[in-house]
């Protein structure tokens, strides 16, 4: 047959919705679904026939492309996966993972009316922000504080409402690029702010700032390098040096704090950041800082500070394009009570469990992986692939503690039979995709970030993708 000829002993889209096949489809998948697979499949086919490739014409053949189409037509585009890569703040994978308990208010507050804006005990209208102050301040010390949609939005409104127009001193060390759009430069622009670089890269001194103020001054602004670090002859003003400085000169202090840890972590052998309490300690006027960094809870920004800022900030107009929904609000007041107990928090919220974990209990883990998969593998598992536990490092990642390897254990699989790209690309395409990082030629699933209610699944995912 010629291209035409095949063109046209093509089934159309009519027989293919009336064959036994197409009438099941509609029967489990939305028909609009089942029309655009078709319509899809035969236009690829189309396509590959002018091409010169000509097989595959009738429904029978047609029919497999078109179901497995339909299925993803009709199913979510987000969807959970599994992080085998060890990266516990994985901004691309979802960031913090929140606990069960926390997802059970944010459905008592969904599903119903709250008392969103409302004040109870007056019986009138109420502030929004109220239900996350009280237990905001107790955990920071700071005398007020406020929540918007991100860090990025925090830092955004707290230039704008407190320094448009004038000028703000920041370190050179300190202009930094989080992942892309956000840049300290830029934002400043955005808030119509103008950036009052001082010092070097590498070392900014108190006269560096001192000698920067001038009647245009409104803010001193620092920032947390979050990503990356400057080694050897470096140098930086303290946050207590600093405030000192702003109180000298009647100037207020922020610090965006990036990750922003409410709890010590030093305890665990990891080096120490300032947490959020310090730093109000130390006198800073105002922290910013995310919700779903270290703090483990929802996408959101925290401002916290001196009152008489966090009242001007709160009436600026981009409060409102940057307010949080009651959904994140809930979580946040249910994320924030386990702070109330440090020990509770350090135990119940996934992001600080799985960053404190034992090497003893990660090493585990990893062996009951590694055998698991060779379990499955059965009789033929040495002809399929190699599987060793290893010692190796992962990074807490959310440009936290960038300098910090923590220890951890993996189960390296050599697959013998398939590359180890292939393998990688298997598991990432599979229900439920499984996102593992490739060493040295292994393929290696990091015990520190699969819960263990995942351990079966991903041993399946693993053995099917090796076995395919
Ligand atoms: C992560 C980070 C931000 C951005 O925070 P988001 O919550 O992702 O908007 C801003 N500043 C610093 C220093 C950060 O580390």
């Amino acid at each position: 047959m010629d291209k035409r000829q095949l063109l046209a002993s093509l089934p159309s889209v009519d027989e293919i919705l009336k064959s036994p096949k197409g009438l099941e489809w509609q029967q489990s998948f939305p028909r609009r679904c089942v029309l655009r697979a078709i319509r899809e499949t035969l236009e690829q086919r189309r396509q590959a026939i002018r091409r010169g490739d000509g097989k595959g014409l009738s429904i029978a053949e047609l029919w497999p492309d078109i179901q497995a189409r339909a299925e993803e037509l009709s199913s979510f585009s987000l969807q959970p996966l599994i992080n085998a890569t060890g990266i516990v703040i994985h901004t691309n994978l979802g960031r913090s993972v929140l606990p069960e308990e926390v997802l059970d208010q944010v459905k008592r507050i969904a599903c119903g009316y709250s008392n969103l804006e409302y004040d109870l005990g007056k019986g009138r209208r109420g502030k929004r922000y109220a239900h996350v102050q009280e237990v905001l301040n107790e955990i920071t010390g700071a005398e007020a504080s406020l929540i918007v949609n991100n860090n990025a939005a925090a830092v955004l409104v707290c230039l704008s409402a407190l320094a448009a127009g004038q000028e703000v001193i920041v370190s050179r060390g300190e202009l930094v690029e989080i992942g892309g759009s956000f840049r300290i430069p830029d934002v400043m622009a955005a808030s119509g702010t103008l950036l009052r670089e001082v010092g070097t890269t590498n070392k900014t001194h108190l006269r560096d700032y001192e000698g920067a103020i001038t009647a245009e001054t409104a803010l001193l602004l620092k920032v947390h390098q979050s990503n990356y670090r400057i080694i050897g002859f470096t140098g930086e003003v303290g946050i207590e040096e600093m405030s000192a400085l702003g109180r000298k000169h009647s100037l207020p202090v922020m610090f965006d704090l990036g990750s922003g840890c409410l709890i010590d972590l030093k305890p665990y052998g990891v080096q120490r950041e300032p947490t959020v309490q310090e730093v109000v300690r130390a006198g800073v006027d105002l922290v910013t800082f995310s919700g779903d960094k270290l703090l483990g809870g929802p996408q959101g920004g925290v401002i916290t500070g001196k009152r008489e800022l966090i009242e001007r900030i709160a009436r600026h107009p981009l409060m409102r394009a940057l307010r949080v929904d009651k959904l994140t609000l809930a979580a946040f007041e249910a994320t924030l009570m386990y702070y109330l107990d440090e020990e509770k928090a350090k135990e119940q919220l996934p992001t600080l469990k799985m960053l404190l974990q034992h090497p003893e209990e990660l090493e585990g883990r990893a062996q009951r992986i590694a055998s698991a998969v060779r379990g499955a593998l059965g009789v033929s598992s040495e002809a399929i692939a190699s599987l060793q536990v290893r010692e190796d490092f992962s990074q807490s990642g959310g440009g936290a503690l960038p300098e910090v390897e923590f220890k951890t254990y993996v189960a390296a699989v050599k697959p013998l039979r398939l590359s180890v790209n292939r393998l990688e690309e298997r598991l990432r395409r599979g229900r439920p995709p499984v996102i593992a990082r490739i060493q040295d030629d292994l393929l290696l699933l990091d015990a520190r970030t699969v819960r263990d209610h995942e351990i079966v699944t991903l041993v399946e995912a693993v053995r099917a993708a090796l076995a395919a």
